[in-house]
């Protein structure tokens, strides 16, 4: 007789034997308070976990919500309009009922962030880049994706789904890029996939460059910019904005969820280009329709991020300030040139120590990341300030640092 309990049960066995296992946070956002939150105690699936306690306020440091858009009074108040107006669900797939106007006025906003003539929603960014690029891989013919090697799962997920051949570059690399660009004839179709920002390391893809080698071997440019928009540019466009580059590049893939503050991914390129997508892709055509509350929500946000850079800046100084005083204190803060923060640990039982330390004895949220996340040997702590973390919550946090780097015994920089 099959155990299929068993066959389960191995398999998170497996997972912690590797020091792998996920416990989630059970956290409750405070509208208006971010970036503290209330801490219901940690939870792994099975329903276990110290709930009974009263809830303790805690520090978020490690929130994707870059900006705090989340609880923005322009985006809220959307959403409360939205659901008054319209309702909770899109009631179907884009096809059959899910195409709102605030879907269409969404995408009209995100093609003109980008700069291209059309836009493709999706329910999440991992979704528009996996079936996004696994429908390029079935439109163009015997097509070669030449993929940066630290691109996020959800492309090589695409990527693997689709029926091409895929070779890897190392990361950043321009002379490797051109040796595979090489390597296939002229007429042979090439997609070029990576992303802006890479979110573990903070550092930044030459675009311009990799524009140039696309130009010079007529290769097609596939750019996931999740951790750049809202952020970079003189409206939120990303790097491609700020480096002057989008029109260079054919498919700009984005999140709603993140800068955003909100939930959803999307596309954008020329007119033919979504249209082919939107009549091929899976993923986009048999799920339901994002919900027009969620949509209104984010196209408030897209256009408050468009018409200000003052959280942009606020957000850039943060990130400097809070690398500043790592710095001064002798943490292994490691380089970034975006708002990624990442201090090294570089072992991964210490690393998953020093956030439990935080959190029960500072009340600091951070999040450890581990190998597969990351090489083994660069396990660390990946702190993301927001233009709501204060001054006062940088001298905690470093307080809380100072305290767990002396009692778990880590080292600080030379
Ligand atoms: C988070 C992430 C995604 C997926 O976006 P979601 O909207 O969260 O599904 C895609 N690409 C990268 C690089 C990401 O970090």
């Amino acid at each position: 007789m099959v155990d299929y309990n068993k066959a389960f049960e191995g398999a998170v066995a497996a997972v912690r034997a590797e020091g792998r296992y996920r416990v989630f946070a059970d956290l409750e956002r405070m509208r208006g308070r971010f970036p503290s939150a209330l801490y219901y105690g940690g939870h792994d699936q099975t329903g276990a976990g110290e709930t009974a306690k009263a809830p303790r306020e805690i520090t978020v440091w490690c929130s994707n919500d870059y900006l705090g858009m989340g609880q923005h009074e322009a985006v809220v108040g959307a959403m409360k309009a939205a659901a008054d107006r319209v309702g909770a669900g899109a009631g179907g797939t884009r096809n059959i009922a899910g195409t709102t106007h605030f879907h269409v006025q969404l995408e009209r906003a995100l093609a003109d962030l980008h700069g291209k003539e059309a836009a493709l929603l999706f329910t999440s960014g991992y979704v528009s880049n996996e079936a996004t690029l696994s429908t390029i891989s079935r439109i163009l013919p015997d097509c070669v994706i030449l993929s940066d090697e630290l691109n996020h799962a959800s492309m090589i997920q695409g990527i693997r789904d689709g029926r091409s051949i895929k070779r890897i570059w190392r990361h950043n690399d321009l002379e490797h890029l051109e040796a595979l660009l090489q390597e296939f004839p002229a007429e042979r179709p090439k997609v070029i996939a990576f992303e802006s920002v890479y979110s573990m390391d903070g550092d930044i893809a030459p675009l311009k460059e990799i524009c140039d080698l696309a130009e010079k071997y007529n290769a097609f440019t596939y750019l996931d910019e999740v951790h750049a928009v809202g952020l970079y540019g003189q409206r939120g466009g990303g790097v491609s904005e700020r480096d002057g580059v989008a029109h260079r590049i054919d498919i700009i893939e984005g999140t709603l969820g993140k800068a955003f503050g909100v939930m959803g991914g999307y596309i954008t390129a020329n007119a033919a280009i979504i249209d082919a997508i939107r009549s091929y892709a899976s993923g986009f055509i048999f799920t339901t329709a994002l919900s027009p509350v969620l949509v209104a929500g984010a196209l408030a946000s897209v256009e408050t991020l468009k018409q200000s850079n003052h959280l942009r800046e606020q957000h850039q100084e943060r990130a400097a300030r809070l690398k500043a005083l790592l710095a001064e204190e002798g943490f292994p803060v490691m380089p970034s040139v975006s708002h990624i923060v990442p201090v090294k640990v570089g072992d991964p039982v210490q690393c998953k120590r020093v956030t439990d330390y935080l959190l029960e004895e500072h009340n600091i949220y951070v999040q450890p990341i581990n190998y597969p996340t990351v090489p083994k040997g660069t396990e660390r702590l990946r702190l993301t300030p927001t233009p709501l973390h204060t001054d006062d919550h940088m001298a905690t946090l470093l307080g809380a640092l100072d305290d767990a780097w002396t009692v778990l015994k880590l080292k600080r920089a030379a």
